[in-house]
């Protein structure tokens, strides 16, 4: 089979040699608790702090502004729940986009139906971009929280943070941005941003799986998630887990280190295979902004086709990518986030999202584009509608209110 290729950076990534040399001291050496006062535990605080020294210049922060977590979901579910609990007496109005994580959505859902928050879903444009217009006219005097992601993490467009930021800022309303997919790819700048909470997660930027970090604004007091101890100011409790600590923050200074010559890299990686795909295969269509995308991300609907099959047939290749429709229960759920876009649900079925990261070479898009014509090609000759559309019969994909 050769060499296997792994183009699904924004699922996970591997973690980077050094983040790993970076950890290992604290799993052996230096074990003490760092809530100790005695010097085992004192080496390992002083870990810490560096690491949050460290984590918050790079997110232009103080470090009494950052708290690590143990992945982005926690990150997310601290901010919103912390903030709505901590706020229910100003207000009980909350707003957010069609085209959160689930790691918002259901957090929202939740507040919803079991404590009766109001939630609007601001919707976005055939691109998957929202428009800052919408987020106005739905504030009430009731809003206590924005939350609207950086970057999607299906389609890679990039949400208008700055100008979110400033109407927030103007109605003194608490912003939170899931920044998951932007750590560690592109500069964060809280301050610029002009957010009060953001969220991170270490394993989208080659730190372990299970390291998360949180900014909360000075001054801005939300409920904790977990209560015990006095750890993280008393805004986290529970032992930190230092060797995370230690290498989500290596991980985001080494992915500041290379960000600009890596993400031209890895554009020009993906302009070759977008190019190649659509020179290469008919009927395919490009999902997200054509510009507003982070270069890594790539969402390509193949029409005629099932996602699921195409990436089974790439697996069996040593290639992995994924859909964006999520398998539950056996039924095949199309992905929220395209169907919030207007892309019909047989569009929406037949998209796998391509995502570049380190390990990605020309040689990977060349066998990529190798093999992909041969397998879709195979794919539609036993597919009844490609058939259908052989013998000029008009299939959903161009009446797609005949199948809905
Ligand atoms: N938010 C976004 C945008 C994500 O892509 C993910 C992970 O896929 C998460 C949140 C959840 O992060 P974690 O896996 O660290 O819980």
């Amino acid at each position: 089979m050769g060499k296997k290729i792994y183009i699904d950076h924004n699922a996970t990534t591997p973690v980077h040699p050094e983040v790993l040399s970076s950890m290992l001291p604290y799993f052996k050496e230096f074990y003490g608790n760092p809530s100790s006062i005695h010097s085992f535990g004192q080496e390992t605080r002083k870990a810490i702090e560096d690491s949050r020294e460290k984590v918050a210049k790079l997110l232009g922060a103080e470090s009494s502004e950052i708290i690590f977590t143990s992945c982005g979901t926690e990150s997310n579910n601290h901010a919103i729940k912390g903030t709505a609990f901590a706020l229910q007496n100003r207000g009980n109005h909350i707003i957010t986009s069609k085209i959160e994580h689930h790691a918002v959505i259901e957090v929202c859902e939740y507040l919803s139906k079991k404590f009766g928050f109001e939630i609007t879903y601001i919707p976005v444009d055939k691109h998957g971009i929202i428009d800052p217009e919408d987020v106005k006219k739905a504030i009430t005097d009731k809003t206590i929280l924005i939350s609207i992601m950086h970057i999607n993490n299906e389609i890679g467009t990039i949400q208008p943070i700055e100008e979110l930021g400033k109407i927030a800022q103007e109605k003194q309303i608490v912003f939170h941005t899931d920044a998951v997919q932007s750590g560690g790819k592109i500069q964060i700048d809280v301050k610029k941003l002009g957010v009060s909470l953001l969220s991170l997660s270490g394993h989208k930027f080659y730190a372990p799986k299970g390291a998360g970090i949180l900014y909360i604004k000075k001054g801005l007091k939300i409920h904790s998630l977990l209560h015990g101890g006095s750890h993280e100011k008393n805004r986290r409790a529970g032992t930190e887990n230092v060797p995370y600590i230690v290498g989500i923050a290596k991980a985001l200074e080494l992915s500041y280190k290379d960000m600009s010559k890596e993400s031209k890299r890895l554009l020009q990686l993906r302009e070759k295979l977008e190019k190649g795909i659509v020179e290469k295969i008919e009927y395919v269509q490009i999902n997200g902004h054509p510009s507003k995308r982070i270069f890594n991300t790539s969402n390509i609907s193949f029409d005629f086709i099932e996602g699921e099959g195409l990436l089974l047939s790439l697996d069996l290749e040593g290639i992995a990518a994924s859909t964006g429709s999520a398998c539950t229960s056996g039924t095949l759920e199309p992905s929220h986030v395209l169907s919030a876009m207007g892309v019909s649900v047989t569009n929406s079925q037949g998209s796998i999202r391509f995502s570049l990261g380190h390990q990605n070479t020309e040689e990977d898009i060349d066998k990529l584009l190798d093999v992909l014509p041969k397998i879709v090609s195979r794919l539609r000759s036993m597919s009844p509608l490609w058939e259908d559309k052989q013998k000029g019969v008009k299939t959903q994909f161009e009446d797609p209110k005949k199948y809905h």
